[in-house]
């Protein structure tokens, strides 16, 4: 079947831990599409601004710095140390920096900087424009590719968030604390869904799919589930 980008983009938003990324992976790799995290894109400029000891309340240098950044995402490449896909940033593999502390504290404020979006968004729409892709993230159904003919929004108890981030990071490091992870999400939901620019909304013609208490295996049944699959496969 002849599809154009359009036609062949799959937008999944949802709040921090949702389960948004692994279902999104699955999905990609059993329909043999591209997959796409644009968390990591935000998650990239934060680390750069830390570690370029940027000041993050000034958002003219850091829309400067966003702009400089060679960022690169690839597959894992055989890497068997759970990442979902590898992440460079001016070369360097910084796939698990972007996952701990300072950059879950600091993404927020980043990703609500105008320009740091507009430069994200316009890298997004980039690649999207590569073809067959499934891209991940707050405002991919809203604002980065608002034609997308299939549209999910993926949620999950926010004590099931938590819990998933806690386990995530207790595979990588001895002391995590459960309260402050809890703490964090609710901080990050709430300053992701009241910016100014590109909230996290569910897009008006998503598909709300919750979760909570189900293990990925079966999400993932019950998204080839949905209509949407049936009329491709039919015109396949
Ligand atoms: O999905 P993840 O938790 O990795 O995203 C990290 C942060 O990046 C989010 O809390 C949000 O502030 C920002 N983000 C965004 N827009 C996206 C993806 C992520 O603002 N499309």
């Amino acid at each position: 079947m002849q599809t154009s980008s359009k036609d062949a983009a799959i937008a999944i938003d949802g709040p921090a831990a949702s389960g948004k990324s692994s279902v999104g992976l699955m999905l990609a790799d059993d329909l043999g599409y591209l997959f796409l995290d644009t968390g990591c894109m935000y998650r990239a400029v934060t680390l750069a601004v830390l570690r370029r000891k940027v000041d993050i309340n000034d958002e003219q240098a850091v829309v400067l710095l966003t702009k400089s950044l060679d960022l690169a995402i690839l597959p894992p490449d055989g890497s068997k140390d759970g990442r979902l896909y590898t992440v460079l940033l001016n070369n360097r593999d910084v796939t698990w920096d972007l996952r701990f502390g300072e950059v879950d504290v600091n993404v927020s404020q980043v990703s609500a900087y105008k320009g740091v979006r507009r430069d994200l968004v316009r890298r997004q729409r980039e690649i999207a424009n590569q073809g067959k892709v499934v891209v991940v993230g707050r405002d991919i159904g809203t604002v980065v590719l608002p034609d997308a003919p299939l549209k999910l929004f993926i949620i999950a108890s926010v004590e099931e968030r938590a819990r998933r981030r806690w386990l995530e990071q207790l595979e990588r490091t001895e002391n995590v604390d459960y309260e402050q992870i809890l703490k964090d999400i609710v901080r990050r939901d709430r300053i992701d869904g009241n910016r100014q620019h590109s909230p996290l909304r569910q897009a008006t013609d998503a598909i709300i799919i919750d979760t909570t208490n189900k293990s990925p295996e079966s999400v993932l049944e019950e998204i080839l589930a949905l209509e949407y699959f049936q009329s491709i496969r039919t015109r396949r």
